[in-house]
């Protein structure tokens, strides 16, 4: 569905922001009170300019820029170096992080009965190991499943029966009703030596999926789809079944990554927009689409900012947050290490994570929830309706995207600070009517290379970045702008209305 009616603020900003360009000095034609000049400066080949050098970065270091690696170690430099160049004051704010890689891809094989090896993939932060033994499902597997999801297999203790004492067990639990961690860590509490999850069995929960367990884990533990884990489960019943469970991971339970924080001379301190997009990459590939496109999109937009003198009545933050792959962990430290004092001087958060989708959509997060549900903090529809009411104001139609805290708004949501943003869209298919409104190809991914090697300095669509870069570059302009309260003053923590911070980054799921 898309955006058509106008709420009144967005309605102003869009006249003063469309009239200039036609009006030409008429009425409301004077510069300072139009986006059009910094929408004019934030340039695709500026913005490329940061998509090439991040390009470059993951060339020299192992074709990835992953926290915890010298590929983001290097992009956080560059960063860094741009923006002390530009005039902002900047700092680099280190923390400790699980660091997880896959060494090598996972391995499930039939010892006996003899079979086919199984499709499988290794959950984040799984164990290094090679294990061979009986397969034991957990006493409380719903099979058949129920139509809507109901399982809780494995999310209590007493759910997996005693393992052997003597010979390796390997455990076999369904999806749902609690994280994939709880499910493993009480397997391995049981005696298990490695741990199969299998999808729940309702559509959408069926295909091999592995998730994250969030942190470091000791144990292998692997996926499977559902047709392939409740067919093994029928056949533990009847009989004995050996399996091999092979995986190779590395994992450093203390790497150090950093965000990187700057800060505009000017505007109120005590209002501080904080305009946020994640720097790192998944160690599977250069991550230029996601998520060199929204960090190379705020960088340029904060070189034009202080190129073009912007004035705004707001302090401007530009943010680049680390490890967010591995669970938004750099803007959950940085909320998190906020004095409450520093919290209520945040005024609101913009994100933008993935703005250059080769089949892409524009996504603009629904900051009221009017049409996914989940509202954000007060203040979050505001910010939706200076987006769709720009892309209006454009021609352009724009697509509601959940604010399910998929990304860096997360934790600022969570503590009730009001958030929106863009989105270009991921591993979800476009849809017929999508093709129509915006080219591309139906029944394809929005990104067919998300998280993978593919996600290079080709995987980009100028149109978008032009389109979405424009939108943001007016939502800096905008939003850093305003006079008065978004619609009420920052709550404190925890009154936030709703929305909560989900499961993990884009990506693998924590249940
Ligand atoms: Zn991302």
């Amino acid at each position: 569905m898309r955006k058509l009616a106008i709420p009144a603020i967005a309605t102003l900003m869009v006249t003063l922001a469309a009239a200039p360009a036609t009006a030409g000095g008429g009425g409301h034609g004077h510069h300072p009170e139009s986006s059009k000049r910094l929408r004019e400066a934030v340039t695709v080949s500026g913005v490329r300019d940061h998509l090439k050098a991040f390009q470059k970065i993951a060339d020299r270091n192992d074709d990835n820029r992953a926290s915890g690696t010298p590929g983001y170690a290097a992009s956080a430099a560059y960063v860094k170096k741009t923006l002390q160049r530009a005039g902002y004051r900047v700092t680099e704010q280190k923390f400790v992080f699980p660091f997880y890689e896959e060494l090598a891809p996972a391995q499930l094989t039939r010892v006996s009965p003899a079979g086919a090896a199984y499709e499988t993939d290794t959950y984040d932060f799984s164990g290094s190991g090679d294990v061979t033994g009986q397969v034991v499902p957990a006493l409380n597997n719903v099979l058949p499943p129920t139509p809507e999801p109901s399982s809780t297999a494995g999310c209590a203790a007493t759910d997996f029966a005693p393992a052997s004492a003597t010979a390796p067990q390997i455990a076999l639990v369904q999806r749902g009703g609690c994280d994939f961690i709880v499910k493993a860590t009480n397997a391995k509490a049981a005696g298990y030596d490695a741990v199969i999850i299998f999808n729940e069995g309702q559509p959408g929960r069926q295909d091999l999926a592995a998730g994250t367990l969030g942190g470091p884990f000791d144990l292998p533990v692997v996926a499977l789809s559902f047709a392939d884990g409740s067919a093994l489960a029928a056949a533990a019943a009847a009989g004995v079944v050996t399996l091999r469970v092979q995986t190779s991971t590395f994992i450093d339970p203390e790497a150090v990554t950093s965000n990187i924080i700057a800060d505009s001379r000017g505007g109120d301190p005590n209002r501080v927009l904080v305009v946020g997009a994640h720097l790192d990459s998944v160690v599977e590939g250069p991550g230029i689409n996601d998520n060199g496109s929204g960090s190379a999109t705020i960088l340029e937009i904060a070189e034009q900012v202080s190129k073009l003198k912007v004035k705004t009545n707001q302090k401007l933050r530009f943010a680049f947050w680390g490890a967010e792959e591995a669970g938004l962990l750099g803007s959950e430290h940085y909320v998190a290490n906020l004095t409450e004092a520093q919290r209520a001087t945040i005024y609101a958060n913009l994100n933008f994570d993935m703005v250059g989708s080769p089949n892409y959509v524009r996504f603009v997060y629904d900051g009221d929830g009017s049409d996914t549900g989940t509202a954000g903090p007060a203040g979050s529809g505001e910010i939706e309706s200076v987006f769709t009411d720009y892309f209006t104001s454009q021609g352009l139609a724009s697509d509601p995207t959940a604010f399910d805290g998929r990304s860096d708004y997360g934790p600022f949501i969570a503590v009730g600070i009001p958030a929106g943003g863009l989105f270009s869209g991921a591993e979800g298919v476009k849809t017929e009517e999508q093709a129509q409104e915006y080219g591309g190809t139906a029944g394809e991914a929005y990104d067919p290379c998300y998280h993978q090697a593919c996600d290079d300095i080709s995987n980009i669509s100028n149109r978008a970045l032009s389109e979405l870069g424009d939108a943001a570059a007016h939502a800096v302009w905008t939003v850093g702008r305003l006079k008065g309260p978004l619609a009420s003053p920052a709550v404190p923590a925890g009154a936030g209305s709703g929305a909560a911070a989900g499961g993990g980054a884009h990506g693998h799921p924590a249940s």
